[in-house]
């Protein structure tokens, strides 16, 4: 299943909507620069082992290139593509004034020692030093990557231009330049997004159940503040197991039963349940928080869910949004539900570039005003148009990138 081909298909399907040109769609459908590296790094038994890393820099209409690292055994090309494209979307969707990149190494950093991993974070930026920078192209965190790598990264750069540029990444430590409330950013986004969407839709948090795919940084962080709203979350997963509940799990008990052992396994008083089998449990709250690819043609039909948070990149393909939409399942786009990271990294450049820093009451009260409209504004084009939330964002983002291309002239 070609990620960059649902990519693709939802802009088609929103292209007309938004009254694009088609050379404006043409441009759209290609990535502006696809970089490729050989990462060659000294393992710590003094062998030299050769990772593959990526970067794609899809669309710089709006702005510097601006996305995540990712780490993972399955990353590809295809894969970096695609979230490069949504990331372009996003920050449009926001009216952040940035364009959309994104990076990744395929390798499993379970498997390396954490200061292999570190090697292999210096020889990338080593790489892609020559094509980055705080006007050209901004890096962050994602899956497997966290503030940690972001202090390598930075450093690495610093080293190599020979001064201190913190605004090269975002999602940094707090004491290299990261920004109050960047951790939980994410999380802290999709739960304004969903306050706004139920309010629309007259539902009450405390009265909902919900079940969030994967336990990093954006779905353990969602679990915390969805039970801190009052909501029965009844289910958890990471990578290897989920665990069930049907009056509702301690998040902060299970997220720390993980911390300690390491896995959600034998996780007391809940019954352990497969990953796919907590896509299909009766809640009112789906959160697929992990990777691409979960909700697909083959168990769209059983979800039971009444609202899709997307708080991952791509978790539903085109083929199953078709089937959801039919439901009457309410999906809330990854493009939107999961923005408010790339808004206070976002902030974070900004703070970097002036020098001059935000407490987390500024940063948050500069962040909601931006989900919730945000939001207001994607349900309103959706109500107009009569199409999904999905299709709506797209329409938003897709007018504002038109906008800024035809803008820049046509030589
Ligand atoms: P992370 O590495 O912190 O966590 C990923 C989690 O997913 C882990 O708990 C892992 O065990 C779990 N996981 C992996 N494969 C799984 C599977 N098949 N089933 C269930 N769980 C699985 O990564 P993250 O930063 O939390 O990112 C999660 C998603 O959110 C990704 O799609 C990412 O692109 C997206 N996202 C992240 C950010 C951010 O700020 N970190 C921002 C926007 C979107």
């Amino acid at each position: 299943m070609s990620v960059f081909n649902n990519a693709l298909e939802q802009l088609r399907k929103a292209a007309g909507l938004a009254k694009l040109s088609a050379a404006v769609i043409e441009q759209l459908t290609k990535p502006e620069r696809s970089l490729q590296f050989s990462l060659p790094v000294v393992m710590d038994n003094g062998e030299v082992k050769v990772f593959e890393g990526y970067r794609v820099q899809y669309s710089s209409a709006r702005g510097p290139y601006k996305g995540g690292l990712r780490y993972h055994p399955k990353t590809n090309l295809d894969e970096v593509k695609a979230l490069g494209f949504w990331m372009a979307i996003k920050c449009a969707v926001v009216g952040l004034p940035l364009g959309g990149a994104k990076g990744g190494i395929t390798v499993d950093p379970k498997k390396l020692s954490k200061s292999e991993l570190e090697k292999l974070t210096r020889v990338f930026a080593r790489q892609l030093a020559p094509f980055i920078g705080p006007d050209k192209d901004i890096l962050a965190p994602d899956v497997n990557t966290n503030p940690e790598v972001m202090g390598w990264f930075m450093d690495e750069y610093a080293r190599i231009v020979g001064r201190q540029i913190p605004g090269v990444v975002t999602g940094k430590p707090l004491g290299l330049g990261g920004s109050q409330g960047r951790v939980s950013a994410t999380a802290r986004g999709g739960l304004y997004v969903l306050t706004e969407l139920l309010s629309k839709l007259k539902l009450n948090p405390r009265k909902l159940t919900a079940a969030v795919q994967g336990m990093g940084n954006v779905g353990g962080t969602m679990a915390i503040l969805l039970w801190q709203a009052g909501v029965r979350v009844v289910a958890m997963s990471d990578s290897s197991t989920a665990v069930y509940n049907s009056k509702g799990l301690s998040v902060a008990a299970v997220e720390a039963y993980k911390k300690e052992s390491g896995s959600l396994q034998g996780y007391p008083g809940s019954q352990a349940i497969s990953n796919d089998k907590l896509l299909l449990l009766p809640v009112d709250v789906l959160v697929p928080a992990a990777l691409e690819n979960q909700i697909t043609k083959d168990n769209a039909g059983k979800i039971k869910a009444r609202i899709i948070l997307e708080m991952a990149n791509g978790p539903t393909t085109p083929e199953a949004d078709v089937k959801l939409a039919k439901r009457g399942i309410v999906v809330v786009p990854d493009v939107l539900a999961n923005a408010g990271g790339v808004t206070v990294s976002y902030f974070e450049l900004v703070q970097n570039l002036q020098q001059y820093y935000w407490t987390e009451g500024e940063v948050l009260a500069k962040l909601k005003p931006i989900m919730t409209q945000s939001f207001k504004q994607v349900w309103q084009r959706a109500e107009q148009l009569k199409i999904d939330l999905r299709t709506a964002a797209y329409v938003v983002a897709l007018e504002k990138i038109s906008q800024a291309i035809e803008a820049r002239g046509k030589h």
